[in-house]
């Protein structure tokens, strides 16, 4: 292994730049202002460092790109579509593998399959777009997060699990026929980018299979839940990332993935399935709102560049470079004691908006407030998960909010260098020094689902 060092070099080397544009900070603050104080509706020109998302914004390899020149654009039985799904089957071990064009359509043909009225998808923490789907459907998703999860300032290994004994009791409680998926969403984004356990998934896996209930996997961020296995787990040590992601899936009845994320890829998604009939029923679904079979709303290329990027991902050098340079974020934090979720996951840094802006009351959404700071100061842009994103209205008319307000700061793959992250670091220090300068907000347009997207926001002045 390479690294024996202090100092983390960066696996790669850089072939094609794309600039930033710098902005002042009163530029910045009409920009804000100009945006409804939502990030969302910023212009990704006007942003200097943008951790909005992980999704869709990896830097592709050099052998990608010529997999992008490789494609087969065929509409039938692309020579891509078979390189693609060869290395899916090798991954997963599904013998149904359906291409989408990226995770939320996979969603959209699995849940309108088996959602439903009645029906609950049980997870340890549903993504938010995934919740989505699994409510339009008519079905309840129901999270069963470990207690360890909860708790922002402990620092324990898997705090992505799922509480099995909680998700027995619901079964039970519920009757099982009702109960008509567990999802397992590996790492656990809206959780913290914190993974869940080998074992986790075979206790999971166990239950459902004593109650009949088909266990899925989100397996977005598939490879860097099999590294914190590798790393955390005993018996893992000497396992390849390959071995270890075939054991997860091995589990499993199928799942879902946005290529988006663990691929390197920026577009793409598929279903894996075990069960012929239910995949079936995904292919007749697929034709209708995708495309056909063999490129389900990709291009050839696309599928070309997933092929590519799926094994590129599990080589440990990335890896290791790619969580240590999520912990070298935190460890800049402890220094100041900012509040955050320990440990560090695997894609993204979750500031503790509640205990960072602990003068903004829920109600006046401090992750927000804190997200719309960092951008003035520093024209970072991070997303709020919090009660923005999750919130609900009591019949009252107030606030129910979630159990935790954060920041979440996802760092896209192979795209910052160190010295953009110390940037990142000095600015989060510089607005938790003068945090209280900063107001919160109220809600003044919203749609009814996925609010956070297109929500506008006026200033509560103190
Ligand atoms: C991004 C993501 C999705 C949705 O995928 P898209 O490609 O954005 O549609 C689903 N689940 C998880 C865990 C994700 O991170």
């Amino acid at each position: 292994m390479f690294f024996r060092m202090n100092t983390i070099i960066e696996p790669f080397k850089i072939k094609t730049v794309e600039p930033i544009y710098f902005t002042t900070r009163d530029e910045r603050a009409h920009i804000l202002r100009q945006a409804h104080y939502n990030p969302f509706l910023i212009k990704a020109r006007d942003v200097i460092i943008d951790l909005l998302t992980d999704s869709g914004t990896s830097a592709m390899s050099s052998e990608q790109w010529a997999g992008v020149m490789r494609g087969d654009e065929s509409y039938a039985g692309s020579d891509s579509f078979f390189r693609f799904e060869e290395v899916v089957k090798q991954i997963t071990g599904m013998p149904f593998i359906i291409p989408t064009h990226q995770g939320r359509a996979s969603e959209k043909i699995l849940f309108t399959i088996v959602g439903g009225i009645g029906k609950y998808v049980l997870s340890n923490t549903l993504f938010d777009t995934t919740r989505a789907n699994v409510e339009f459907s008519g079905a309840e998703g129901v999270d069963f997060r470990c207690t360890e999860g909860m708790d922002p300032a402990l620092d324990a290994p898997f705090k992505g699990n799922l509480d099995i004994s909680a998700l027995q009791s619901f079964i039970v409680d519920k009757g099982i026929a009702d109960s008509s998926m567990v999802m397992l969403t590996v790492t656990n984004n809206s959780g913290g980018g914190q993974p869940v356990s080998m074992r986790n998934i075979r206790e999971v896996s166990a239950l459902c299979k004593q109650y009949q209930i088909p266990l899925f996997i989100d397996a977005s961020r598939f490879a860097e839940n099999a590294y914190f296995i590798k790393l955390r787990e005993a018996g893992y040590e000497t396992k390849s990332i390959l071995e270890i992601a075939q054991e997860m899936f091995s589990h499993t009845d199928g799942c879902i993935m946005s290529a988006k994320k663990d691929a390197f890829a920026n577009i793409g998604g598929f279903i894996g399935i075990r069960d012929e009939q239910l995949a079936e029923k995904c292919k007749n679904l697929l034709i209708m709102t995708e495309g056909f079979l063999t490129y389900g709303g990709l291009a050839g290329r696309d599928l070309e560049a997933i092929a590519i990027g799926l094994r590129e991902v599990m080589e440990e050098d990335y890896l290791t470079y790619r969580i240590r340079s999520i912990k070298y974020i935190g460890d800049k934090l402890d220094v100041f004691g900012i509040p955050y979720i320990k440990p560090t996951g695997g894609h993204a840094v979750y500031l503790d908006a509640k205990r960072f802006m602990d003068h903004i009351p829920v109600c006046q959404y401090p992750g927000q407030a804190l997200s719309n700071a960092l951008y003035l100061e520093g024209g970072i842009r991070g997303v709020e998960i919090g009660s923005v994103m999750f919130g609900k209205y009591a019949i009252d008319g107030s606030l129910i909010p979630p159990s935790m307000e954060l920041v979440r700061l996802a760092i896209p793959r192979r795209v910052y260098t160190q010295s953009h992250i110390d940037y990142v670091a000095e600015v989060i220090v510089e607005v938790y020094k003068k945090r209280r300068e900063f107001n919160g907000y109220q809600i003044i347009f919203e749609s009814p689902s996925l609010r956070h997207f297109t929500a506008r926001f006026d200033p509560v002045l103190f």
